[in-house]
Parts: structure tokens; sequence; C-alpha cells
């Protein structure tokens, strides 16, 4: 448990860097100390650092370019194969949500401008939470676009202290759980999904496609990063319960197609590899449950390791 005292000693917003996926990447994936956990759901076996790995890919996928298409209506997908970008598109300019690391702006740009946008046409910055791997670029997509950059209140003290060389982290709106942003005719609907990040956020959003209306449902992060303290947490004392609320929250959201902050949440590649052959294999209400069910039973494995461990 030394690991975990240690980050008991330091500051929220330290213990929040300390667990950034890439830092615990360039450690050799070895994650901080904690009791060994393990789930089995629908008939696989995930530990806890698989299921993080899972997320983050290998050491190139998070700025390796993944092929930019059209996820279903007026979305589409310009992130790389581990971390998701995605772009909302409507007449009165976009919405780009997750800049991920300032490293892969020029990325997302790209896949925008291969699929006939511009970058320059951001108007709305979002995110799913204050991780560096989802929201480092966000100040560099600011100054190339202008976009208002919109936040959830809970995570604009650890967004605040995200600056890449130095840059102060934009924030032009404050949002609050179930405030609506919208452009264009678009309207996305910010969750609280509290417990990966104070201010965690999973956005919803209805699109149209021909006849059919479909629930999106980006989910923000329900993972429990390796060395995450639940139990004796100094900084956030309920941030268990905020876990919970975050699962009770994400069950009652209607979902047609899920989508993540990592592409792995849902699948992509192997939807990808579908997209054009048969039905829109982005469609797949059962995924959205499956996900839940591996994170939620993560979640209490990690919990019940970390309470024995306590006592
Ligand atoms: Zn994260």
């Amino acid at each position: 448990m030394k690991n975990c005292t240690a980050a008991l000693a330091i500051g929220v917003g330290v213990v929040a860097a300390l667990f950034e996926p890439s830092l615990i990447a360039q450690r050799g994936g070895n994650a901080p100390a904690g009791p060994p956990v393990s789930v089995t759901v629908n008939g696989r076996t995930w530990t806890q650092q698989q299921l993080f790995q899972r997320n983050i890919g290998g050491a190139d996928d998070q700025s390796t370019q993944f092929p930019p298409h059209k996820i279903v209506g007026n979305l589409y997908y310009v992130g790389t194969n581990s971390l998701a970008a995605f772009l909302v598109v409507t007449p009165q300019g976009n919405i780009l949500i997750n800049s991920t690391y300032e490293r892969n702006v020029p990325v997302i740009q790209k896949s925008i401008e291969q699929l006939g946008f511009k970058l320059s046409d951001t108007k709305i910055l979002l995110g799913s939470h204050a991780h560096g791997d989802h929201q480092e670029g966000d100040a560099l997509v600011k100054q190339l676009t202008g976009a208002q950059v919109m936040a959830m209140a809970e995570d604009v003290p650890a967004l605040e202290n995200m600056k890449p060389a130095g840059k102060p982290h934009p924030i032009d709106r404050v949002l609050h759980d179930g405030d609506t942003v919208t452009l264009g005719g678009a309207t996305l609907v910010a969750h609280l999904t509290a417990g990966h990040t104070r201010g965690c956020t999973t956005w919803t959003m209805k699109i149209q496609e021909g006849s059919r209306s479909y629930d999106v449902v980006i989910i923000g992060s329900l993972g429990v990063n390796p060395g995450f303290q639940l139990v004796n947490n100094k900084d956030v004392p309920q941030i268990a319960e905020e876990y919970a609320r975050a699962f009770k929250v994400s069950r009652a959201l209607p979902c047609d197609i899920p989508l993540g902050s990592h592409p792995g949440m849902y699948n992509m590649a192997e939807k990808y590899a579908k997209l054009g052959k048969g039905p829109n294999p982005y469609v797949d209400p059962a995924g959205y449950k499956a996900e839940l069910d591996i994170d939620e039973a993560m979640y209490h494995a990690v919990l019940d390791a970390q309470t024995k461990a306590a006592k």
C-alpha cells in the first residue's frame, strides 16, 4: 500500500496527474501498487491493468491517426487509435469533443480535413474529463480556432492545472450537470458522471439520420485506473459514492450508439471494419450495457479489495 499512502500525502491535482494514463504508460505499463483485482464479465476476464491497457492501447496508439469516418448523421470520428475525438458538424460551424494531447492536434486537423471539413470552423470545444490524454490540446485548439471552450464546473480546478508549455487552460463557459450545448440545430447534454475525475462528463445527443433518431452516449470514463484510491481518499472522501452515482446516471441514459473517450470502450476497430457492409455497426445498445457491466464490476472489485486491505 506504500504508493497509495504516498498518493494520499499530496494534493488532489498531483494525484490526478500521477494517475494520468500516459504517466503510468511511461512507467512501462506497471501501475502503482494496489490489491490485485480481476473480474469476469460476459465470459471474459479482465485485470484492472488489462482494462486500463485496453483503453490507452500501446505506446503509438495514442498518437496514430485512426481513419476518420462518419459514425452516424452529422457525427464523425477524428481521433487516434486509442484517444477518441468526435466532430459534430452543423450549418453554423462544428463542435469538437476532446482535443486529446496537444501533439495530436495536427492529427485531428488532418482527420477533419480528410473528411472535407475545416478545423477553423470549430466553434465549440468540449471534453470528456480533465486528464491530459483528453484535454491537453484545448489551449492550442482555442488558439487555432477561437472556439468557445466549455467545461464541467467540477473539472475546472484540474483543467486550470493543465498548462502545456505554460499555456493557461482556456474556459469560456462553465457547465453544470444537465446543461445543454447547442449549435446549428445540434444539442448536446452534459451529464456529470464523476469519479474518474471530479467533473467527468458523459455527453449525450440525439442524431437524426434518414427517418430515424439515434440516442448517442459518449462515455466520459467509468474506469478506476490502477492505483486509484477509492477507500480512505483524503482529498475526496466521498469518491466511491461519486462513482456509484455515475453508474446510476449512466444506466438511466437511453442509448442506441455507445461511444467513449477511448475507442476501446466501444470496440471501435471491430465496428469500423464492418462499416458499410450491413446495418450501422455503431448501433449497439447491448454493447453499452456490456461496457457498463465491465466497468461497474471492476469498480466493485477494486472497492472490495481496497476495503479489505484497509482493515
Ligand atoms: Zn482519464
